[in-house]
């Protein structure tokens, strides 16, 4: 069977936030590489596609990037991604309908337009393609290669993605929040059976009630969902910039006693599925 590969570049949401307190689970916000054989497909561009970008130097990159949504913590590594000047690459990004009448073009122009960033993207030197897409829609970008989308609940609104390759699947699900008391079909069908399930665990259940409408979730909500959809793991992530590496030690330990697929997510966790 051929080999799926998942490896983390950043795990956090919404700041950065480097230092002694952050340096083992780390400090860059949510990038995730996948490999499906020689597809590379990339989920988000927050900060940890930096070094994403640093570690592909001297490769051919031919990859597809689907964003989530467009808030700062998942697209400002964009910029600082060294394939995007090199003219040989090749980079498909990818995004469910954002705000009526904005492309997906626009908003990066937007965000790379002076005086937020001299130069702009005609900076870029790479072959870049920006395909909006229907959240719902099926996508398939490669033969062999699904994604499988979904609306999230967070303000702007997020897309789900469930990648589906060579038997097994990864379901990548964040930013979101949930209703208390109710689990959401959107992310039980994108987590349906999935091999993994990276979930927003912004906060804990303690946390969670003064930060209702923020648009995020709880690990213990991701526990009950990874359950419910019969995920085989869970991958705690999009953790709040305050965890630091003692709250998310804590944090680990309480998931994994909860539940036994739970794992979290830091800088550098690479897994080949099937997990065993
Ligand atoms: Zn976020
Ligand atoms: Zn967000």
């Amino acid at each position: 069977m051929a080999d799926l590969l998942v490896r983390f570049w950043g795990v956090r949401g919404s700041a950065v936030c480097p230092g002694p307190a952050t340096v083992r689970y780390g400090g860059n916000t949510a990038c995730v590489e996948v490999r499906c054989g020689e597809r590379l497909i990339i989920f988000d561009a927050g900060s940890g596609l930096r070094p994403l970008g640093n570690a592909l130097a001297g490769e051919l990159v031919d990859a597809d990037l689907f964003l989530t949504h467009c808030h700062l913590d998942h697209v400002w590594g964009l910029p600082f991604f060294e394939p995007c000047y090199v003219p040989d690459t090749r980079l498909r990004l990818w995004a469910g309908n954002l705000l009526p009448d904005l492309t997906l073009y626009e908003v990066f122009a937007r965000l790379l337009g002076e005086p937020l960033f001299p130069g702009g993207l005609d900076l870029f030197k790479a072959r870049l393609e920006f395909r909006d897409f229907v959240c719902g829609q099926t996508l398939h970008p490669h033969p062999g290669l699904t994604l499988r989308t979904g609306p999230l609940n967070h303000p702007n609104q997020a897309t789900g993605y469930r990648l589906e390759y060579a038997g097994h699947a990864v379901a990548y699900i964040t930013d979101t929040e949930h209703v208390a008391g109710a689990l959401d079909d959107n992310v039980l069908a994108l987590a349906h059976g999935a091999d993994l399930m990276i979930y927003d665990c912004t906060y804990t259940e303690e946390e969670y009630p003064p930060n209702a409408g923020r648009g995020h979730s709880t690990w213990q909500q991701g526990v009950r969902l990874a359950e419910a959809a019969g995920a085989k793991r869970l991958a705690i992530f999009h953790h709040d910039p305050a965890h630091d590496d003692a709250v998310l030690d804590r944090i680990t330990r309480e998931a994994e006693a909860a539940w036994p697929g739970a794992i979290i997510a830091a800088e550098g966790l690479t897994l080949r599925l099937p997990l065993r």
